[in-house]
């Protein structure tokens, strides 16, 4: 076989078979393959796609080019969740001890932000001496001991999707239903998970810009998992707007633990609560999604889920002096207030202008190994459809440099646009995608 065969065969459209993609895959993970023969063929699949068949073919070979992680010995049903990147999306800070709270096991290994979108690895690490690089054994034995673990993806997991990832950054090749699924897919089946509930982002904010093609994304995703014998459900969520109030580090990681004091923002609350339900359904820990809410609404109240999150930050090695008073947290030099230049009902709150502004104040990173500032970020006052009085606060600036400050406040408040008319609010949910 021949690695110019196979990207002229996908050139011209044509189906491939499952040994040529396991050859250029684990070719090009091995390094036999160069990176532009791959930026060829990752561009070939961009533009003729791939049949089903493919993607599982796919899907399959990245997940065995390393460890795929077996739990069973260890608990009966772990579950996962992956949201596909967001802005203010900290909803795995607030989910996963809530569902472990319910006594049902959540594994879940997870990323760095790239980009305008954050990560939860970076979020959690605001709390000093937490550890996000737990090995594949401290990993199941925190899973078996606390029922819960929180950490970053191990090196040996997926290393095929890290190398065609960082390759696809570079050449345009993000944008790819099948390469998506591919990637998302091949590291949930490797962590092990049995059940993995995908939290699908919609709008401005997200890698899915349409209903259409967030929806094609879930239908993927849940047959593909269905296929390898987990249980998978996708909600496809918005993303045109920040979820919660907080956009930042530190903020988000303040935002969680308000909301699992029962406080937060509405919006947040709702969205984590129903995403916390379908993996209680998943796991069978209630018999509808209905009787699942209540079931993590109660415990949500009874403080269950934040001792469960306190639980898991100690575990980890992080300071639980944080986590219990949360103004410990890094805090920026430089706060502003921002007031509304007029008033109006909000028409948008631009999810990516917004990260791109946290971005730029130094909260996010463009390289995968630039250092960020955990401190900093933007905290929106109100939701789209809100009625804002000029002169009011319209978003909130945490800063440490005078320059970066007066660019964040100019983005975020071109972010913002108003109407003298009603506008309607933006749904949290689109729609649910199930086997
Ligand atoms: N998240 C991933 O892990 N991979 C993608 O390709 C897109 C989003």
């Amino acid at each position: 076989m021949h690695a110019v065969d196979i990207i002229a065969k996908k050139r011209d459209g044509v189906e491939l078979s499952r040994e040529e993609i396991e050859f250029f895959v684990q070719g090009y993970t091995r390094g036999e393959i160069p990176d532009y023969q791959a930026a060829a063929w990752l561009m070939a699949v961009c533009l003729r796609g791939m049949t089903d068949r493919e993607i599982h073919d796919l899907t399959l070979t990245m997940a065995y080019s390393g460890d795929v992680l077996d739990l069973k010995d260890i608990v009966p049903f772990a579950v996962d969740k992956h949201s596909t990147g967001g802005v203010g999306d900290k909803v795995s800070l607030v989910v996963a001890p809530l569902v472990a709270a319910c006594g049902l096991p959540v594994a879940k290994m997870t990323g760095r932000g790239l980009g305008f979108s954050g990560g939860t690895v970076d979020k959690l690490e605001s709390i000093p001496g937490y550890r996000a690089d737990l090995s594949v054994a401290e990993f199941k034995a925190q899973l078996e001991e606390i029922g819960i673990v929180l950490t970053g993806q191990s090196a040996d997991l997926a290393p095929a999707d890290r190398k065609l990832y960082a390759l696809r950054d570079v050449t345009a090749t993000v944008e790819s239903i099948p390469l998506i699924v591919g990637s998302i897919m091949s590291k949930k089946l490797a962590a092990g998970a049995d059940g993995i509930v995908l939290d699908v982002k919609m709008g401005n904010g997200a890698f899915m810009k349409t209903l259409e093609d967030a929806e094609a994304l879930a239908q993927a995703m849940v047959h593909l998992g269905g296929q390898a014998g987990r249980r998978v459900v996708a909600l496809i969520s918005d993303m045109n707007q920040p979820l919660g109030w907080a956009v930042g580090n530190a903020l988000e990681v303040r935002e969680a633990i308000n909301t699992l004091h029962e406080g937060g923002p509405a919006d947040l609350r709702e969205h984590c609560l129903v995403v916390a339900a379908e993996m209680l359904a998943l796991g069978n820990k209630a018999t509808d999604t209905s009787e699942a809410l209540t079931l993590a609404s109660e415990t949500l109240a009874s403080g269950a889920a934040w001792r469960k999150f306190r639980e898991l930050v100690e575990a980890q090695g992080g300071d639980v002096r944080y986590v219990d008073e949360p103004a410990r947290l890094p805090q920026a030099r430089l706060i502003e207030p921002v007031p509304a230049p007029r008033g109006g009902y909000l028409v948008s709150v631009n999810a990516a202008e917004v990260g791109k502004a946290v971005v730029e104040l130094g909260g996010g990173r463009e390289e995968i190994n630039d250092p960020i500032d955990h401190s900093v970020g933007v905290l929106v006052h109100h939701k789209v459809g809100d009625s804002v009085q000029k002169g009011t606060p319209l978003f909130t600036v945490h800063a440490n440099d005078e320059t970066k400050l007066a660019a964040a406040r100019e983005r975020v408040l071109a972010a913002h646009t108003f109407s003298d008319t009603p506008v309607q609010q933006l749904p949290l949910f689109y729609r649910r995608v199930a086997g």
